[in-house]
């Protein structure tokens, strides 16, 4: 990074109204920075507005982590709100949010950002407007906020299928299963709402699984489950020994309802927020599958030989990050990991393109919409320090280009693509929280 002057006099532009553009957007406000917000929606709210263009919430779809432990801090939901709100509550909160910090107006809606490329010290955004006129403005930085489950990774599947094959990125409702002989390809958290969702229509349903899972119910104790345990952290061995007990004696053994045995440790991968999948498994309304080995005509045959016919297959097979509009150089998109995801400090700075901040690219259990509040809070902080103490700012860009801290909290993440970019809540949180301390430390 060179040392940039912090002195432009453009605003800071904001990709994004969801959670994460609004807290951006919160945060420059907030430090009396100015800004401007590009939207592709008609409003706020990003993917909890079921009918936004880049949605991919379905009719059922709830939180999966508690109210509490994903609201912003300086705006908790109403009391009355229930533990696991609906996506409908959801954007009703995200309104609020942006009317009464007074975000909405800088917001320009209906507006897709196509292009961002740095010039000098300023950054160039090119977008296209709700009138289909596309205009370039100068920016001092630019805050990406887009999102990171909108882009369908889709797998070419060997064969080919007769009836109706789509991503859950375009399942809305559970009438689509009515009457149907349906397969599940995928149990994330998505395939296993969609599975729960298809029982209640559906003429049966499958889902074809590659490995074991871990099931989290939502309540342990009659609390949400991700209340419990709050306090100071406890090493991630002793975390994992202690809940997959717990586990145990809540939810049962998988293995006994069908799934694989994981071949790794709670939460070494994202774990699956549902105990409904295996009631309805144990209630044979959902049947255990194999991994897909090919799609064959009106049917699917499995990894183990066995044959079965579907009129629907629904790929719950996750979503790849994506930022079309910018050069993947900018964001040093080759780095470690898998490749598939940017190497940027704190999963925020690019390495080489001072002005470009990536927000909202971390997946995690428990991070909330606070994590990325403070992942917005780091940048606002850097860039007022930018001005005020540039100092300050040039020591940071320094870390900025330095080694990677650990951000595992000593789990070992598997490789598959949702975990190149997966953190540990409190590991992230607090070097998150040290870096926006560093920068305001006396000189
Ligand atoms: C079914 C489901 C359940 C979930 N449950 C939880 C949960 O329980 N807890 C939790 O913390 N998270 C959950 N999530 C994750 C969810 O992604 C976050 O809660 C949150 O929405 C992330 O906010 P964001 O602003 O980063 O992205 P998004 O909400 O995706 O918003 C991105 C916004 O950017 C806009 N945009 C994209 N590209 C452009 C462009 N080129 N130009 C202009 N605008 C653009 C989009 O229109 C969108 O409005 C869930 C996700 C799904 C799909």
């Amino acid at each position: 990074m060179s040392a940039p002057s912090g002195t432009s006099p453009h605003t800071h532009a904001v990709i994004g109204a969801g959670p994460t553009g609004l807290a951006a957007a919160r945060n420059l406000a907030k430090r009396g920075l100015p800004w401007t917000g590009y939207e592709l929606a008609p409003g706020v709210g990003g993917l909890w507005d079921i009918s936004g263009p880049r949605s991919t919430v379905y009719d059922s779809a709830h939180l999966i982590s508690s109210r509490t432990t994903t609201e912003f801090t300086e705006f908790p939901m109403a009391p009355g709100v229930a533990d696991y709100p609906s996506h409908r509550e959801l954007l009703r909160y995200f309104n609020d949010f942006a009317d009464h910090f007074g975000l909405r107006d800088g917001f320009r809606f209906g507006t897709l950002v196509t292009a961002v490329v740095p010039e000098g010290e300023d950054w160039l955004v090119t977008s296209t407007g709700p009138d289909g006129t596309s205009r370039t403005e100068r920016h001092a930085s630019v805050l990406v906020a887009n999102g990171t489950l909108s882009e369908p990774a889709v797998p070419d599947l060997p064969g080919s299928f007769d009836g109706e094959l789509f991503h859950t990125s375009a399942y809305k409702r559970a009438e689509v299963f009515a009457g149907k002989r349906v397969l599940i390809i995928g149990a994330g958290n998505s395939g296993c709402d969609i599975a729960v969702d298809a029982v209640h229509h559906a003429a049966s349903v499958d889902i074809s699984v590659r490995r074991g899972y871990y099931f989290v119910p939502k309540y342990l104790f009659g609390r949400p489950s991700d209340t419990l345990n709050q306090g100071k952290p406890l090493p991630a061995r002793i975390k994992q020994a202690i809940d997959t007990r717990v586990l145990k004696l809540f939810t049962g053994d998988p293995v006994r309802f069908g799934f694989p045995k994981p071949d790794y440790k709670i939460y070494e991968s994202h774990p699956v927020v549902n105990s409904l999948v295996l009631h309805h498994v144990g209630h044979g309304d959902i049947r255990v599958r194999p991994d897909i080995g090919r799609l064959d005509g009106d049917g699917v045959v499995f990894a183990d030989g066995e044959r079965a016919g579907y009129d629907v297959v629904v790929l719950a097979t996750g979503y790849h990050l994506h930022y079309p509009f910018l050069d993947p150089a900018l964001i040093d998109w080759a780095g470690p990991g898998t490749g598939t995801a940017p190497d940027l400090y704190l999963n925020i700075f690019p390495s080489s393109a001072p002005g470009l901040f990536v927000l909202g690219m971390i997946e995690a259990s428990g991070i909330g919409w606070q994590g990325r509040y403070e992942q917005a809070e780091l940048v606002a902080g850097y860039l007022a320090a930018r001005a005020d103490r540039p100092e300050r700012a040039r020591a940071f860009e320094e870390q900025v280009r330095g080694p990677r801290p650990d951000l595992s909290g000593g789990y070992h993440y598997l490789g598959l693509e949702r975990m190149s970019y997966y953190v540990n809540k409190d590991a992230y949180r607090g070097a998150v929280r040290a870096a926006t301390e560093s920068l305001e430390a006396p000189q």
